[in-house]
C-alpha cells in the first residue's frame, strides 16, 4: 500500500484504501529494509537487507506519534504497518499495535508483511494483537521465489509456508494471503497446484490475486491480463479467492443475477460470510460482493457483524 507523505516521521497518509477505508499508515523501518527484494516493489531496490530482527525506529516515537494522530482524528478506520520495508524485523511491533489496542480500542490494525518471519514463535506472538495480517506469498518453489522476490540468502520458502501454518493456527482475526501473480513464473499448472496445496495447509480467510500497475524495480515485468487472473481464480476455486488488481473489471451484472436465487436459497437457511458464499457457490469474492451490495441495496438482505466477520442474512 502506498502511503501520502505527512508532517509525521514515521506515520504515512491517511488513505483511503480499498480493503481497509481511511488507513493511516506506520513505517516501522528505515527506507529501504527488507529481507526480500521483489520485482514488483513500489518502493524501489531493497538497500539494506538485515539478517537480525531490532528496534530499527524508536518504538517510544512511533508510540508518540500515533498518540497524537488518532487523539484528534476519530475517523481513522485502521492503522495499516508496512511502508518502506519488512515491518516485522521491529522488535517492538507486538507492543506498539498492544498500545494502539489498548488506547484507541474503535482503530483496527493491520500487517502487511513479507510473511519472512513467522517461522519465530516470538513472532508469531507479537502479531497476535493485530485484528488483520496479509501477508504476502507469491511463490511456493524455491525457483519462483529465488526469480520474484530475490529474498536474502537466509530465507526459503518452505519456512515461510510453515510459519504461516503455524501464524494461521494460533491467529484469531482474519488472515487474507496476497498473491501477486508474475506471468509465466508462478502461474504455470505446476505451480498453481503446488499453490493450492500451500493455501490448503495456511487456511486464510481469503486469497487476493495482484498484479503490475504501477512500475517496479524489474523492466520485463509485464502485468497479468484480466483473462490470466480470472484463469488463476478459476484454478484455485472452490478457495475464497478476490482479484485485486486494479486492471481487472468489474463482474457482469447479468452473470451476477443468474446466481442471485442459489445465493439467496444458502442465506435463507444460515446467516454466511461472504468467504462462505464464495465457495459455496463457486465465484470469485470480487462477483459474491457485487452481488451482495446490490441485494443490500434493493433491501433484499440485512448484515450484521459478529466478531471479525460480516454475516449476510435474507
Ligand atoms: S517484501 Fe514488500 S517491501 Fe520488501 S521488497 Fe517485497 S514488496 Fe518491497
Amino acid at each position: 500500500m502506498r502511503h501520502e507523505k505527512s508532517d509525521y516521521k514515521y506515520l504515512f497518509g491517511p488513505v483511503r484504501s480499498r480493503r481497509l477505508g481511511i488507513s493511516l499508515g506506520v513505517d516501522m523501518v528505515p527506507y529501504k529494509t527488507c529481507t526480500l527484494n521483489c520485482i514488483y516493489c513500489e518502493c524501489g531496490a531493497t538497500t539494506d537487507y538485515p539478517t537480525q530482527r531490532g528496534e530499527f525506529v524508536p518504538t517510544a516515537a512511533v508510540k508518540k506519534e500515533l498518540d497524537d494522530y488518532l487523539s484528534s482524528h476519530p475517523e481513522v478506520d485502521f492503522v495499516t504497518f508496512g511502508g518502506s520495508g519488512e515491518p516485522t524485523l521491529h522488535s517492538g511491533i507486538g507492543e506498539i499495535a498492544r498500545f494502539i489496542k489498548d488506547n484507541f480500542p474503535q482503530v483496527k490494525t493491520a500487517l502487511l508483511t513479507n510473511s519472512t518471519f513467522f517461522h519465530m514463535p516470538d513472532v508469531r506472538q507479537q502479531v497476535l494483537a493485530f485484528d488483520l495480517i496479509l501477508p504476502s506469498l507469491d511463490a511456493v518453489s524455491q525457483k519462483a521465489f529465488v526469480k520474484i522476490n530475490k529474498p536474502m540468502v537466509s530465507v526459503d520458502c518452505e519456512m515461510i509456508i510453515e510459519g504461516l501454518e503455524k501464524l494461521s493456527a494460533q491467529f484469531k482475526g482474519q488472515i487474507w494471503l496476497e498473491v501477486f501473480i508474475v506471468p509465466g513464473i508462478n502461474d504455470t499448472k505446476k505451480e498453481l497446484t503446488l499453490f493450492k496445496e500451500a493455501i490448503e495447509r495456511i487456511k486464510p480467510t481469503r486469497v487476493q490475486l495482484n498484479s503490475l500497475d504501477r512500475p517496479g524495480t524489474c523492466s520485463w515485468l509485464t502485468p497479468a491480463s484480466a483473462q490470466q487472473l480470472q484463469q488463476v481464480a478459476d484454478f484455485l476455486m472452490p478457495l475464497a479467492v478476490e482479484i485485486i488488481a486494479r486492471n481487472f473489471p468489474p463482474p457482469d451484472p447479468q452473470k451476477l443475477r443468474l446466481k442471485a436465487s442459489s445465493l439467496l436459497s444458502i442465506i435463507k437457511r444460515r446467516p454466511s460470510t461472504v468467504e462462505d458464499l464464495s465457495v459455496s457457490l463457486g465465484m470469485t469474492l470480487n462477483e459474491v460482493s457485487k452481488l451482495l451490495d446490490e441485494l443490500s441495496q434493493s433491501g433484499t438482505i440485512t448484515s450484521e457483524i459478529t466478531g471479525n466477520s460480516t454475516f449476510f442474512r435474507a
